[in-house]
């Protein structure tokens, strides 16, 4: 027995836990069949054009930024998205710890 419309592709494991048990989830917004795992809920393409960011990419990211360059800026240096810099921006400053210290004395307003 033949089926009308073979699958073009096989389906691939999970890669966050490497679960077999996948299904078909549609189409991307750019036409690229996804997939989503049944166990942990992650929805994936096969080949991903990009890949994660490497962690030199990262210290790169964090060293511009400790030379207090624009967001935008280090976006256009490093070819990451503003979106993506911006989630990482907040966990940098989720784990900076920040104590000001006692509020200093304020001298009393001239009259
Ligand atoms: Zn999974």
């Amino acid at each position: 027995m033949t089926t009308a419309t073979p699958d073009p592709t096989p389906v691939p494991p999970c890669p966050r836990c490497a679960a077999t048990h996948v299904v078909r989830n549609g189409p991307n917004s750019a036409g690229t069949p996804t997939f989503r795992c049944r166990a942990c809920g992650r929805r994936f393409v096969a080949a991903p054009r990009k890949g994660p960011v490497t962690d030199d990419r990262k210290a790169l990211v964090r060293k511009l930024l400790h030379e207090r360059v624009g967001l935008r800026a280090i976006a256009r240096v490093t070819g990451l998205s503003r979106s993506w810099l911006q989630g990482f921006v907040n966990g940098v400053y989720e784990e900076t710890p920040w104590d000001p210290g006692p509020l200093k004395k304020t001298t009393p307003a001239r009259s």
